[in-house]
């Protein structure tokens, strides 16, 4: 028996499924949305996006007053680590967060429930108690919206039990800095993650299969981060794979390989070892078979331009669905989802969804590589400028990296633009906008931009493109 009908239910109150509740909400749907979780938010804001930014936020603060407030002519003595203090802030950085998200649900009359969802048929959700109670409710809708998320993949041989074997998740959590940290995967998380403990002390050795790390990235941003990272003392083994791990002495002795052929293997020993190949959606346990919600060979729910499955009335959004597993593109896809439901023109623009790596220095990509370009046979100009010659990097003293802007060699808009360098991830919107308004290089060129700022750095690239740069 149905309690109530509801114009959308929205399984998981991730980034993807919480912005479309709330915009559901604003454009009049009664609306529930249903996690197992207790604390709204989803993996981002328990233990994704805002965790390993704060712990990226307070490890750097203590490198920098360890070893660069002195450049400046800031004398620091005696600076130590007080890590249950560092951990305690994170937690409470996501506590307030997550609380806010519950605020919002409650500004906007969104039902929250807790439980786990199934869909039980069409327009029928039934909830069962987290805990694994078996007493179910069931929920009438009008839509049901999957916004479940994804989970760390795993890799045969490494079982995780977030003690010595870790997902991220154990890696946001480490109650000591370990002496040796292995990090299988040098992506974003092996990276971010690697970072923070490597700041902390950690001897940090990243193995990664293919030949470089950030595989996705554009090839000079991963090769300048690659130089950047190993310069803080962070060592990679690039095109190597893991082959087997055990237990030796109080830790683990790790064997590894060359990705390609027969070569030797090696053991590396260390305390930890962080899984970080990847994620893989989540969708166990919704019932997806029998509710007729089609799932593609790499286990991503199939949907069309309108996030609609292939059973009427069900749409997916989120890390479920193909595309980046990014917040940002969630947020937007639940945003355009519901905008459709209710007749609007939502819309996703995957050509400008920025990517950032949160490290020092940080990374950020948005459209497409010089490598796709070039594969796709796209005649490219690309304009490059270093945070060197840039006048605010340097009275910061963070000159570390480039900007690279790359414009159609006949209609010079913008297909693509990456950054390595300080504040990265913030500057990359401007470049996203760029794309978004189909802005040419010479559009960058000639917008005024103040100084002294990093931004100008953006500029000068675009002015690059022509070889017209001023500074360098
Ligand atoms: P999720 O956030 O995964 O939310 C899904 C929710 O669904 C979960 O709360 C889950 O409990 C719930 N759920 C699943 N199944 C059920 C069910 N049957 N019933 C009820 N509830 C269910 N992205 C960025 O853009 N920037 C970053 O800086 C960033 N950092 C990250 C750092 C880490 C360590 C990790 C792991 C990820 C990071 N990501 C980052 C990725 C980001 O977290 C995801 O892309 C994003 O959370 C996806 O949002 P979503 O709404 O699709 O799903
Ligand atoms: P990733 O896809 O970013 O990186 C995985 C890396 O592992 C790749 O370089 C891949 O080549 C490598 N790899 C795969 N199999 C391997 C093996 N057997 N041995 C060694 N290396 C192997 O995945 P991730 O770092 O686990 O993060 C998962 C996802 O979460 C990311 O793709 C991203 O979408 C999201 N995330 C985003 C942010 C951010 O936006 N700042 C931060 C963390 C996570």
């Amino acid at each position: 028996m149905a309690d109530k009908r509801y114009d959308l239910i929205v399984i998981g109150a991730g980034p993807g499924g919480y912005s479309a509740a709330i915009r559901a909400a604003q454009l009049g749907f009664s609306v529930a949305c249903i996690d197992k979780r207790a604390s709204l938010g989803g993996t981002c804001l328990n233990v994704g996006c805002i965790p390993s930014k704060a712990l990226l936020e307070s490890s750097e603060r203590y490198v920098e007053a360890r070893d660069r407030l002195a450049e400046h002519g800031v004398a620091v003595d005696g600076v130590s680590l007080d890590l249950t203090a560092m951990l305690a802030r994170k937690d409470k950085v996501v506590e307030d967060l997550t609380k806010g998200v519950a605020f919002l649900f409650r500004k906007n009359g969104i039902e929250a429930i807790v439980g786990r969802a199934r869909i039980a048929g069409p327009g029928r959700v039934a909830v069962r108690p987290a805990d694994g109670g078996v007493q179910a409710r069931t929920l009438e809708c009008d839509r049901i919206l999957i916004a479940t998320g994804s989970e760390t993949a795993a890799l045969d041989g490494l079982e995780i039990d977030e003690e010595r074997i870790l997902s991220s998740t154990g890696a946001l959590s480490l109650s000591a800095v370990p002496d040796r940290m292995v990090v299988v995967g040098g992506g974003y998380i092996g990276l971010e993650m690697g970072s923070v403990w490597s700041r902390l002390g950690a001897r940090v050795t990243v193995v990664e299969y293919l030949d470089t790390i950030l595989p996705t990235m554009d090839g000079e941003v991963a090769r300048q981060m690659a130089r950047a990272l190993a310069r803080q003392g962070m060592t990679f083994r690039t095109g190597t794979r893991v082959a087997e791990a055990r237990r030796h002495g109080g830790g683990l002795r790790i064997a590894v390989e060359p990705a390609a052929g027969d070569g030797d293997a090696e053991t590396i020993d260390c305390d930890v070892v962080l899984v970080a190949v990847g994620r893989r959606p989540f969708t166990e346990g919704l019932g997806l078979e029998e509710a007729g919600v089609r799932r593609d060979a790499r286990g991503f729910i199939a949907v069309d331009t309108r996030f609609e499955t292939d059973a009427k009335g069900i749409f997916a959004i989120g890390d479920a669905i193909p595309g980046p597993m990014l917040a940002h593109k969630a947020e937007e896809e639940g945003i355009a989802a519901v905008e459709l439901m209710a007749g609007q023109a939502g819309h996703v623009n995957y050509d400008a969804i920025p990517g950032v790596v949160y490290t020092e220095p940080e990374a950020a990509s948005v459209g497409r590589t010089e490598e796709a370009l070039r594969e796709q046979g796209q005649r490219v100009r690309v304009g490059r400028f270093p945070f060197s010659a840039n006048a605010r990097a340097r009275s910061r003293a963070e000159v570390d990296g480039f900007v690279k802007v790359l414009a159609d060699a006949e209609t010079d808009a913008v297909l693509g633009a990456h950054i390595v360098g300080p504040e990265a991830g913030t500057m990359i919107a401007e470049l996203a906008l760029a794309i978004e308004f189909g802005a040419s290089s010479e559009d960058i060129a000639r917008t005024c931009h103040a100084h002294p700022t990093l931004n100008e750095a953006i500029k000068e690239a675009a002015l690059a493109v022509e070889g017209r740069e001023i500074h360098i």
